[in-house]
């Protein structure tokens, strides 16, 4: 049998997930037979798991962090999700979340039988505070801020989201899974340093170009951990926080090395040609007449015509929509100049041929 090829990065436009930077590479192969799930064992991986909470403690304004590498950015939302309502004091636990919150969400209310109630965002397609403020009640256990959405990169008002939890004497989550090693360059307030945060969703598989899978979790308090806590008789360590048992090691080693080469300048490298790259496209189709959401992060929102959209998609382009049938072009580390040049010398010849 002929060896199978994955696809190459050259014409995705529409991942949140990019070319692992060949630290990463090499370290997942080195660490393919480890399972940090089992840290008595897998010594070595698990010390590259307390350097990787450390790291991203710094990348996130947070002293002592507590956390794990999770499987994703939906596992360290459930977690987060469960650990709220594990601390919460009601039983019919609520979670309120703007309308551009994760769908990963909606997996957490299900599976862990809490109530999740969505909010309208406002006309800057950021959480409204007021709005997710009524929806707020005694059994509220978790108030959910995005800090990058995943449709249009918006960043929520962090600090009065965390303002709305404490009164309500609820945990807030930050889920900054796509947004975390953009944020950093920025002027935006997102993280514990700027607000009483409680957790955070942070992926090292996304900007942060660690291989898949390794997303993050981040608590401030013990407290949150031994929510999540269960005994674990057969193995060494007594107890486990994490939702997976066995996980990957090629994950937890690889973020290790990403966060070392790249953390900080690195991260800011990547982040300021992103950012470049996605205001010079939102630049280039606004000029061709096309309605643009500007990137606030690197991540470019454009209302083409369908028949536009599928030929375009016809040229092997591999390209998103936001809900709204929005083209949504994520300017991640492998999208060069080059590339949003072919990409537009596409869409123009395209556009001719309609
Ligand atoms: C990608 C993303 C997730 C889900 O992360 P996975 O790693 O795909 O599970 C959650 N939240 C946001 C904001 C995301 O962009």
């Amino acid at each position: 049998m002929e060896q199978a090829v994955p696809q190459t990065f050259d014409r995705v436009l529409s991942s949140m997930c990019t070319r692992p930077h060949p630290v990463a590479r090499a370290a997942a192969e080195r660490f393919l037979a480890t399972n940090p799930g089992d840290p008595e064992t897998y010594r070595a991986v698990a010390d590259l798991e307390t350097e990787v909470v450390e790291t991203l403690g710094e990348l996130t304004g947070l002293d002592q962090p507590r956390g794990y590498v999770a499987s994703g950015g939906t596992e360290a939302n459930i977690q987060a999700v469960r650990a709220a309502r594990n601390r919460a004091s009601t039983d019919d636990p609520n979670v309120v979340a703007p309308s551009s919150v994760h769908f990963s969400f909606q997996k957490a209310a299900e599976v862990l039988g809490v109530d999740l109630r969505i909010a309208p965002v406002g006309s800057d397609r950021r959480a409204d505070p007021e709005a997710m403020a009524s929806l707020v009640d005694d059994d509220t256990a978790l108030v959910v801020g995005v800090a990058g959405t995943t449709e249009y990169g918006r960043v929520d008002p962090i600090p009065e989201l965390a303002d709305l939890a404490a009164e309500a004497d609820a945990l807030c989550h930050v889920d900054a899974a796509w947004g975390g090693f953009a944020l950093p360059f920025t002027d935006h307030e997102w993280h514990f340093g700027h607000a009483a945060v409680d957790t955070m969703t942070i992926d090292p598989h996304k900007m942060g170009q660690a291989v898949v899978p390794a997303g993050g979790l981040l608590a401030r308090d013990a407290a949150t951990m031994d929510a999540l806590a269960v005994e674990t008789p057969y193995l060494e360590s007594t107890s486990q926080a994490t939702l997976t048992g066995t996980r990957s090691g090629a994950g937890v080693a690889s973020a290790a090395a990403a966060l070392d080469e790249l953390w900080p300048d690195g991260y800011r490298e990547n982040y300021e040609r992103a950012q470049a790259n996605a205001e010079w496209v939102a630049d280039a189709l606004a000029d061709r007449g096309f309605d643009v959401v500007d990137p606030v992060l690197p991540l470019v929102a454009v209302d083409l015509p369908d028949s536009l959209f599928a030929a375009v998609q016809d040229r092997d382009w591999r390209l998103a929509r936001t809900a709204r049938g929005e083209l949504r072009l994520v300017c991640m580390p492998h999208v060069t100049r080059d590339t949003l040049s072919a990409f537009l010398r596409d869409l123009d010849a395209c556009r001719d041929e309609i």
